[in-house]
Parts: structure tokens; C-alpha cells; sequence
């Protein structure tokens, strides 16, 4: 357990510890796995926007984006919970949704009373995470679409188990305060495979 957690011990009545689990920096691995594949030869375009598919009978033969037109041998899609339009629009359903998340990074005041990985705090499905020198604070499904309105009360909801849990972690003042989109299936698993030919 999270020697933090000494400080609201009276609060749990229990919990399970998942030794097997383990917590990473999404970005930094993206990062360095990008820069990898550069050493490799591949070549990213950043800040393009996809316009559209091009369809001749049943292929794809190019994407229009902001920065030209582009053609490979095979088109991969990998555009989250804006997949399912783009991919309407040649007649191809995916049942993904947007289920919009909230998250609080917040840089940590008292490192002894901080998460040192990651908790959850199963009551208001909330994960609580150690980032470095700071805590991010993840939860919240909420249907609404593609709306990327940061709602206040929302926010409460997160800051409260964080200063449920950890209270003398960190300066909630002080948080960075975000949301996305999570590209949901009806079962949770993600579609991967190739089209029909
Ligand atoms: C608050 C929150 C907390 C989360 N916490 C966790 C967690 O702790 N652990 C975990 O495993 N997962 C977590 N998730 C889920 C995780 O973020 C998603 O599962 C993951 O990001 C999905 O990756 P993806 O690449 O499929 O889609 P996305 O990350 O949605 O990426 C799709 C990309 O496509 C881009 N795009 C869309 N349309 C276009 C277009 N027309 N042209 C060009 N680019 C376009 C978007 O800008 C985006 O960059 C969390 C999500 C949220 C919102």
C-alpha cells in the first residue's frame, strides 16, 4: 500500500493490491517509440489534418489533408473516436463512441504524502497516479458527444478524491485541468484487423 494512504487509513475499509500491474508515461513511451521509428526511416507528418478518404471501386487510393494528398500501399486508421464518422463516409460502420474523461495534473507539494504509483479509488472510479514529481488524477465517463467543454463540476468530483485520499499531497490551485475523449466499444475491446478485401 501507499505509505500516503497512512494518513486516511481510517477511511478504507478495503482494497486489492495488483502487483502485476504496472504504470507508464503515455507520452514519453510515444515519444521515444516515434523517435525510434525515425531512426528507422519512417517519416512523421505532424499538425495535418485528414479531410477525407478517396475511394476508387472498393480501395482506398488517397487521403486529402490540410497539407496535400497522399497515397501508400496501405491506409491505417487510428483516429480514435473520430474514426467513425471518417470511416462512414466510405461505408464502413465501427461501433465507437466518445466517452469523454476528465484528468487533474498537479504538481506535488509533500512527496511523503503523495501516491507513490497508482490507486484507485474504486468508490468514484477514480485513478489516482504518481507522474514524477506530480500526481495525475483520472475518471469521469460522460456521454455528451464531441464536446470538449471543461465542466466545472466535473472537476469537483476528481479534486475530491484526491483531497479525500491524499490530502497534504499537493496544491489543487495549482492543477492543470483536462479532458478527452476515450474511443469506446459497447464491449470495451478495441477493433483492430484488417477491412473486407
Ligand atoms: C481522462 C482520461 C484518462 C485516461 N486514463 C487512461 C489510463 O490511465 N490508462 C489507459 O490505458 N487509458 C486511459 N485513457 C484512455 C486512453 O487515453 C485512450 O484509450 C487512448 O488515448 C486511445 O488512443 P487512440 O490513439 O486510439 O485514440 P486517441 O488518443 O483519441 O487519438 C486519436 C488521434 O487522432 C487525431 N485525429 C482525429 N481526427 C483527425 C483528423 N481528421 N486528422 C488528423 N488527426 C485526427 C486526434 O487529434 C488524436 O490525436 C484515458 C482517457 C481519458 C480521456
Amino acid at each position: 500500500m501507499s505509505q500516503a494512504l497512512h494518513h486516511t487509513i481510517h477511511k478504507i475499509v478495503g482494497g486489492l493490491q495488483l502487483p502485476n500491474d504496472e504504470t507508464g508515461n503515455c507520452h514519453t513511451f510515444v515519444t521515444k517509440l516515434a523517435k525510434e521509428c525515425e531512426n528507422l526511416g519512417v517519416k512523421f507528418v505532424m499538425d495535418t489534418t485528414i479531410q477525407q478518404l478517396n475511394e476508387q471501386g472498393n480501395e482506398i487510393v488517397s487521403v486529402s489533408t490540410s497539407k496535400g494528398e497522399f497515397t501508400a500501399d496501405a491506409y491505417l486508421m487510428a483516429l480514435g473516436s473520430y474514426s467513425t464518422h471518417m470511416l462512414a463516409n466510405i461505408g464502413i460502420r465501427v461501433p465507437v463512441y466518445p466517452v469523454k474523461g476528465y484528468s487533474l495534473t498537479i504538481p506535488i507539494d509533500d512527496f511523503t504524502a503523495a501516491p507513490e504509483s497508482t490507486v484507485m479509488d474504486e468508490t468514484y472510479k477514480v485513478a489516482i497516479t504518481r507522474l514524477g514529481d506530480k500526481i495525475r488524477v483520472g475518471g469521469t465517463a460522460e456521454i455528451s458527444a464531441y464536446n470538449l467543454a471543461l465542466l466545472e463540476k466535473r472537476r469537483k468530483n476528481i479534486e475530491f478524491s484526491i483531497a479525500d485520499l491524499f490530502p497534504h499531497a499537493a496544491d489543487l490551485g495549482k492543477a492543470e485541468f483536462w479532458t478527452g475523449l476515450r474511443p469506446m466499444t459497447p464491449d470495451g475491446t478495441p477493433i483492430l484487423g484488417k477491412t473486407k478485401d
